[in-house]
């Protein structure tokens, strides 16, 4: 019901209370206070007229078509370690033109914003890794526009770069292949061409959709023609936003600092902020005694797709973390007390993630149309056998994805795509590493183990028949 008064779909309204910290079902009635985050999150807000607390919600803010202006994407840059994301992160940060002018970018506050020759403008998030993406992710944000892959050309698609590109997918968020190192004598970017292109990523050479450029962070080579990519793929998102209203966006870090107290770097994503505003972060609020840019320049204003630091919020919210302006600190203040509140009871709670059991309940309930997996095992073959067969599961009621599959151990990696997706993790023959244990009992992730290809069918299918007794 919520969800259709918003105007938006019942998965978007699960996860925004999801990301609160409330773990609810589709059909299950939300308390009060959850409503008022929940619908807070989403631009409304909620006027109880009786005891009964029957709901109106009354629209407070939807953009009307010609306060949109266009805004400047935001990218990440993602791919296997060593293949050279620091070093292109860092060229495009040498090269800002705006660079010249006034001593670089010196400060490393999580994001940057870089003017090119003809004036656009691009915003980097500076922590490389699809970790940090989907970490951020699994909190509720969508921060990403488009995602750069960063390939070497005198290697192959290594298993992070599989990652990458699977985090990149199940984001929905495009991407572009950078074939990096193409100064290397070694370098052969048709051969990775061709290993994308086995596992269904074509690039435009090849007839595929997906944009691709080879470039030499190290050397500078093509660099240019790759970021008039970034913009040619900004331009077919017509990224746009309304700078003329209270700012809203996403924390991107924030830590403590012993001069200065909380520092927090945001990532404006609509409206603008300006120095004197409230703020509401997370659990956090507090008014923007000062801002600064990437090179530590004081600012009085930041617009859409501009990082800004900000002094002055009474502690540290978490990265991926929404923030977003009030009138008055009042407003800012209560709504950070009961989230604060919330969270606290919600994490007295047993919270209920995710388990192929829930899964199989859920669409017995008719509650689930779509099974998320993820799949690690130990020899190719077997993973692809299990993959196949898995989707082809599918119905016309349940549809069985496979978001992610790999050779090798079930990693942290693994577990945070669940998390951020809603999906199991299913390992062949393998197991999960100690720390993605961890964090996999942590977010509480179910990992199921096999080591006969029947016996993981037989279970999926018994859970999409919602007919699956709880393992003991
Ligand atoms: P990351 O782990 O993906 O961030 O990779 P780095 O940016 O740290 O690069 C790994 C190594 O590859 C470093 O020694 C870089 O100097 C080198 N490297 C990165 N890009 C290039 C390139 O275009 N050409 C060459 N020859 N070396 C590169």
């Amino acid at each position: 019901e919520l969800a259709s008064l918003m105007e938006v779909s019942p998965m978007e309204v699960i996860s925004a209370c999801f990301s609160l910290g409330v773990m609810v079902t589709m059909n299950q009635r939300l308390e009060a206070d959850t409503l008022l985050l929940v619908a807070d999150e989403f631009g409304f807000k909620i006027e109880f007229s009786d005891a009964d607390l029957e709901e109106s919600i009354t629209e407070v803010e939807v953009d009307a078509p010609e306060d949109l202006l266009n805004r400047a994407p935001i990218v990440t840059v993602m791919g296997h370690v060593d293949h050279g994301k620091t070093s292109l992160l860092d060229y495009i940060r040498k090269t800002n033109v705006i660079a010249g002018e006034s001593g670089g970018i010196t400060q490393h506050i999580g994001a940057y914003n870089v003017e090119l020759e003809d004036g656009q403008r691009i915003t980097f998030l500076d922590t490389p890794g699809h970790e940090a993406f989907t970490a951020m992710r699994a909190r509720g944000a969508q921060v990403t526009d488009i995602a750069i892959i960063v390939i070497a050309a005198d290697d192959d698609v290594m298993p992070q770069t599989k990652e990458a590109i699977a985090h990149a997918q199940a984001a929905g968020v495009p991407m572009i292949i950078a074939l990096n190192k193409i100064d290397r004598p070694g370098a052969n970017p048709d051969k990775v061409r061709e290993q994308l292109s086995a596992m269904n990523v074509l690039v435009e050479e090849w007839g595929g959709n997906v944009q691709s450029q080879e470039v030499s962070a190290k050397v500078g080579t093509n660099m240019d023609a790759l970021l008039e990519k970034v913009l040619l793929q900004a331009e077919l998102l017509e990224l746009s936003a309304n700078p003329n209203k209270l700012a809203q966006g996403v924390v991107i870090e924030a830590s403590l600092d012993k001069g200065r107290g909380y520092v927090a770097t945001m990532l404006v994503q609509a409206g603008t902020l300006n120095v004197g505003d409230y703020v509401l972060a997370g659990t956090n609020h507090g008014k923007v005694k000062a801002m600064l840019d990437e090179r530590g320049n004081p600012m009085k204003a930041a617009g859409p797709s501009i990082p800004v630091t900000i002094l002055g919020l009474d502690g540290a919210p978490t990265a991926g973390d929404k923030f977003r302006v009030f009138n008055d600190e009042k407003e800012a203040k209560t709504i950070a007390n009961k989230r604060d509140q919330l969270q606290r009871e919600q994490s007295i709670r047993t919270k209920k993630h995710l388990t192929l059991d829930e899964i199989g309940r859920r669409i017995a309930l008719g509650e689930f149309k779509e099974l998320n997996i993820i799949l690690k095992g130990d020899v190719d073959g077997s993973v692809e056998a299990l993959s196949d067969m898995l989707e082809r599961l599918s119905t016309e009621e349940i549809q069985v994805n496979i978001l992610h599959k790999g050779v090798g151990q079930i990693t942290e990696s693994d577990i945070l795509l669940a998390t951020a997706s809603d999906a199991i993790v299913i390992g062949f023959n393998v197991r999960a590493g100690a720390n993605a244990k961890d964090l996999a009992d942590k977010e509480e992730i179910e990992i199921r183990t096999y080591s006969v290809i029947y016996a993981a069918i037989d279970e999926v299918k018994e859970a999409m028949e919602g007919m699956l007794s709880p393992e003991i």
